[in-house]
């Protein structure tokens, strides 16, 4: 299986696809993008929680 650090164009795309999609760790949450720890993640707005995030190794 190929990783996440070397497919940064596919996991861009990623986390566009999870983004609005409903959080697992809380009720009612959503995920949304945004910065987290300098990566590209998607976040939950109601608990934090990120759902993934894209190291940038360039
Ligand atoms: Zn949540």
């Amino acid at each position: 299986m190929a990783t996440l650090r070397d497919q940064t164009d596919q996991s861009t795309a990623l986390l566009e696809l999870l983004e609005q999609t409903a959080c697992s760790f809380c009720d009612g949450g959503h995920l949304v993008q945004e910065q987290y720890k300098g990566n590209e993640a998607v976040v939950c707005s109601s608990c934090g929680t990120p759902g993934a995030q894209v190291w940038n190794c360039q």
